[in-house]
Parts: structure tokens; sequence; C-alpha cells
């Protein structure tokens, strides 16, 4: 197999229109940009990052006149916005540092879990409002967490990363809000039952506290610009966080009419967990299945409840290698990106499916899987 990048483009003296919305105020006003090729780039980054929302680019002319086309501004023209946004070509990175975090008040905190689960997972929001700067973030990203109080030497504790679950609008959609999908980690050790230190004060700090939040971080898992791109993705327990800020960007109502990106590629979404009660953000994910069938496909394994072919449990991989001929196919269009995340024990199962399903096609998996990722679509974030 013939791996590629996304197609690249080379100069030309073609002219281009930006049809954007969300400057100056006039959120929802279309506005258009007449752009030579050498500057179409450098352009889209300076509307991205002042706030607006790229609706189309098309050769000049293709387009039906119904806004009024501008002349390009210089690249570096100042244009106002309402809101703070992130910017495309600069991913907002380490805004806030452990020695001086930002003071996010969680608004609220809920259990993810049906009745029967097993463990313990929690939904938690901040507050991001009245930061200097303003900490902004972009999908797929995560912040770092500093719990209250002090380790065993009397220090304070260090931070601790969580993978963002909302994307770069809240859920409340006011930019002002990030979310988090936290598990509780408890374990027994010499017949004491453990509490992980951070997790712990995640899952049960109350809404009006102040936490210290570190970042955002992290520049692996960031999803493709492109509309058209279809997105593999494959998690396990909390790793479906980011996976959830691609699938409300991507699907959401009110999230599409906001963000301006109209994602139209596939996007399917491979989730493990133990039991049924276990799934998180289940009923959003079969919303999406139901309102977009032709772009999202959703595909559960549930180790304790379903079985495998072998009659054994039913592991995502197990699902990997049942639709292998399918992703595989999918991952042969340069479009494709591959995104997984979840608990580091996940990979080498993954691996293992990959690899069978691989060489049934001829192919050695080791020797593409880093061609993937040389060509950033093949994305790991475990833990
Ligand atoms: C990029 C990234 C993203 C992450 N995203 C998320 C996320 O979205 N949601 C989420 O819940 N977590 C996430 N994590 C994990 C998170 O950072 C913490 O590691 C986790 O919450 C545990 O922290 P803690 O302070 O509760 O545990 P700690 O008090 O730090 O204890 C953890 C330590 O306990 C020990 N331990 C753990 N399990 C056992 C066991 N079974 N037996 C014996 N010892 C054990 C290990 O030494 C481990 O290092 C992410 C991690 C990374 C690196």
């Amino acid at each position: 197999m013939r791996v590629s990048a996304s197609p690249q483009t080379t100069s030309d003296e073609r002219t281009f229109t930006i049809v954007f919305t969300g400057l100056g105020g006039r959120r929802a006003e279309l506005s258009r940009l007449n752009v030579s090729y050498s500057r179409l780039r450098d352009t889209m980054c300076v509307l991205l990052s002042k706030g607006a929302r790229i609706q189309s680019v098309s050769p000049a002319g293709s387009e039906p006149a119904a806004a009024p086309i501008e002349s390009a501004p210089p690249v570096s023209a100042p244009v106002t916005t309402s809101k703070p946004k992130p910017s495309a070509k600069a991913v907002p990175v380490n805004l806030y540092k452990p020695k001086a975090p930002f003071l996010g008040t969680v608004t609220e905190n809920y259990s993810l879990l049906k009745e029967g689960a097993i463990g313990r997972v929690q939904h938690i929001t901040f507050d991001l409002s009245g930061g200097d700067p303003h900490l902004e973030y972009v999908e797929g990203q995560s912040i770092g967490i500093v719990p209250a109080g002090e380790d065993a030497k009397g220090k304070p504790h260090k931070l601790r990363l969580y993978s963002i679950a909302s994307t770069r609008h809240g859920d409340n959609l006011e930019d002002n809000t990030v979310s988090l999908c936290v598990r509780h980690l408890q374990y027994e050790k010499d017949g004491e039952t453990i509490n992980g230190v951070c997790s712990t004060y995640l899952c049960d700090v109350e809404p009006g506290t102040k936490v210290k939040i570190t970042g955002p971080v992290g520049k692996e898992m960031l999803l493709p610009e492109d509309e058209e791109a279809n997105v593999i993705m494959l998690a396990t327990g909390t790793g479906i966080a980011p996976m959830r800020t691609y699938l409300r960007r991507m699907f959401e109502l009110r999230e599409r009419e906001e963000n301006g990106w109209k994602f139209r590629g596939k996007a399917w979404l491979f989730m493990g967990a133990p039991k049924t009660a276990n799934l998180l953000y289940d009923e959003d994910f079969l919303h999406y299945e139901r309102e977009y069938p032709d772009n999202f496909r959703y595909t559960k394994a549930i180790s304790r409840e379903q079985q495998n072919p072998k009659g054994g449990r039913m592991y995502i991989q197990d699902r990997v290698s049942e639709h292998a001929e399918e992703i595989f196919s999918m991952i042969e269009d340069p479009k494709t990106h591959v995104y997984m995340c979840g608990l580091r024990g996940m990979e080498p199962g993954i691996d293992e499916a990959m690899s069978a399903a691989a060489e049934a096609k001829g192919l050695d998996w080791s020797e593409l899987r880093p061609k993937l990722k040389k060509a950033h679509r093949w994305h790991v974030e475990t833990y």
C-alpha cells in the first residue's frame, strides 16, 4: 500500500474566494475575500486567528456573490472579534504553567455511568472566564490539573494531564469552559484500598471550587482541518474524551452552526467498555448515528457482555479484526486519519489486530504504521 500524506498543492497564480463569518461582531454575516493562491494560506490563518469561521474556499468566480467581495487585507491587518479564539496557525500551548496556574471554577461534576457500571467516571466542567491570557484550546489537546494539598514529603502535588472532552467552544458554546471525563483510580495493594490522588480530588470536587489548571498541551491528537477527511477512532474508557470533542465538532447541531466547520467525511468510532452501563456519552453517539447515517458509524465492544468469534470476551481489537478489510480500504485513502486513545494496555491488542489484517492483504504492519505516523495520519495518546 502506498501511504501518502494529505494532498499537497504547489504554488500558482489562481485567485480564490474565501467565504467566512464571525468578524467584528458580525457573527452570522457572510463576508468574502479574493486572494491569490500564494496568499491563501496566510490569509486564512489570519482570519481564523481573528475568530472568523471559514465557510468555503473556492476558485474565484465559481461561487455566487451573495456577499460583497472585499479585497484581501494585509496579512497582519488587525481585525476585531467579540470573543477570543485559538489561532489555526499556532495551536495554544502552555498558556498556564504549574507555578502560575489558572484558577478554574467547577461548574458541574456528574457521573457518566449507568446503574450496574464498574467504577466511577465523572464529567467535570470548569469556568475559564477572566483569565489573561484567556485559556483557549483546540480539540485533541489536554490540560493539567494540580490537585489541592501536599504529597507525603510536604511538597505541592505534581500536575496530572487530562484529555479535554469539550470542543474549543465548550459544552455551553460560550467559549469560556472546559470539560473533562475522569475515571476514579482505585486499586488494592497489600490488602489496602489505594485512591489515586488527582482522580479522587476531581471526582469529589464540588461545584464552586477553584481548581488549579495548566496548559493546554498536546499536538498529537489534533483534528485535520479538511472537512472531507475520514476519521477512524479507537477508544477505551476515558480515551473517549478527545473522540467526544471530535464528534461534537462534527455532528452536534449547535456546535456545527457555531464552528463553521462542516464535516462531510466519514467518521467511525470503535468504543471499548466492560459493560453497557460503562459506555460514555452513548446516547449522544447514537443520536449522531441516527442524524448522520452516511457520515458516522459507531461500533461497540462490550467485553463482559459480548463474545468474540473465538468465544472469548469481545475487546476493541476483536472489532478491529472483524472490520479489518473496510478499515484498510479507508486507510488507503490519504484523507483518512486514525486516532487511538485510552489505557496504554490497549495498544498491543490493536497492533496485533492490525498486523493480522495487514498480513491478510500481503502487507507488513510494522512497516506501514511508521509510514502512517510520518504522514501524520496515525495519532496515539495512551496513558
Ligand atoms: C495525555 C494524558 C491524558 C490523560 N487523560 C485522561 C483522561 O481523560 N481521563 C482520566 O481519567 N485520566 C487521564 N489520564 C491519566 C491521568 O493523568 C492520571 O494519571 C490518572 O487520573 C491517575 O492519577 P491519580 O493522581 O488519581 O493517581 P496517582 O495518585 O498518581 O496514582 C497513580 C499511580 O498509582 C499506581 N497504580 C495505578 N494503578 C495501579 C494498580 N492497579 N496497582 C498498583 N499500582 C497502581 C501507579 O504507580 C500509578 O503511577 C491522562 C494521562 C495522560 C498522560
